[in-house]
C-alpha cells in the first residue's frame, strides 16, 4: 500500500505517539497544542539548526533541513540534519560522486537521556531517507543541546518495527477520528497538553459513570 500526498503525516507525530497516544490524538485530530517550557526550548534549537548552512568536504557532506517523505509509511516531515560520509561500503548517490553512507540528525533540547520516542522519531526519519534515496541507514545520532552530545542510535529492526506499528496506528486514529483513551501515568505530569487532555477528570468521570453503573447493577438486583 501506498499513501497519497495529501495524506502524509508529520515524522515528529510517531514521537508523540509514543510518549502518549492521546497526546498525538490531540495535536492531529484537534489540531491542539501547548507549549510548555519542555517545547518552547525545543522549537529554539530547531530554529537554530534550521538555520545552518550546508557544509562540503571531500569526505563528509552535511546538509541542514533535508525535506523528507515515504509513501509507504505515509510520512513526511524535515530532517534537522544529515551527514554522508565517503565510505566503501556505502551507496551511490544521484549527483554525488563515490559512495556514502547516510546518516541523519535529530536535535533535541536538554541533557542526554533515554527517550524511545526521539529513536522511533530518528527512524522515522531514516526510513524515509533510505526509500527516497534507495540507501541502506544503519545508524543515526540525537544530539542534545544542553550537553552539546550526540547519542549515537543504531536503526535496529525493533525500532523500524515501531516505526511501522506507529505510523499505522496513527493513520488508523486518524481514519477513524477517535481520541485515545487516558491512560494516566508519570508522562502526564510533564506534559503540555494536561490542560486540554484533563487526565484526571477522565478517569473521575470513568470512575463516575462506574460508580452510577455499579448502583444501578445494584438496584436491579434488590
Ligand atoms: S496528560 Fe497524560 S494522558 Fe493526557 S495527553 Fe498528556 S501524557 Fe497523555
Amino acid at each position: 500500500m501506498t499513501y497519497h500526498e495529501d495524506d502524509l503525516m508529520p515524522i515528529s507525530a510517531l514521537s508523540q505517539y509514543y510518549y502518549c497516544p492521546r497526546r498525538a490524538g490531540l495535536l492531529l485530530l484537534e489540531q491542539q497544542w501547548s507549549d510548555n517550557i519542555y517545547t518552547i526550548q525545543g522549537t529554539l534549537v530547531h530554529q537554530r539548526v534550521h538555520l545552518g548552512e550546508r557544509e562540503v568536504r571531500p569526505d563528509l557532506v552535511r546538509l541542514r533541513a533535508v525535506p523528507l517523505h515515504s509513501l509507504t509509511l505515509g510520512l513526511f516531515g524535515i530532517a534537522d540534519c544529515v551527514e554522508f560520509y565517503a565510505d566503501p561500503k556505502g551507496c551511490s548517490l544521484k549527483g554525488m560522486e563515490g559512495l556514502w553512507e547516510v546518516v541523519p540528525i535529530e536535535f533535541k533540547h536538554g541533557p542526554v537521556r533515554d527517550e524511545l520516542e526521539y529513536e522511533v522519531q530518528l527512524c522515522g526519519q531514516a526510513l524515509c531517507l533510505e526509500e527516497m534515496l534507495a540507501c541502506k541507514v544503519e545508524r543515526g545520532y540525537i544530539y542534545y543541546a544542553a550537553d552539546h552530545r550526540r547519542h549515537e542510535v543504531t536503526i535496529t529492526g525493533k525500532l523500524r518495527e515501531l516505526v511501522k506499528i506507529g505510523a499505522e496506528s496513527i493513520h488508523e486514529m486518524l481514519r477513524s477520528s477517535v481520541l485515545p483513551s487516558v491512560v494516566m501515568g508519570g508522562k502526564c505530569y510533564h506534559c503540555s497538553m494536561q490542560e486540554e487532555c484533563m487526565p484526571k477528570a477522565k478517569k473521575s468521570a470513568a470512575q463516575y459513570v462506574g460508580e452510577l453503573w455499579q448502583l444501578g447493577e445494584n438496584g436491579d438486583a434488590q
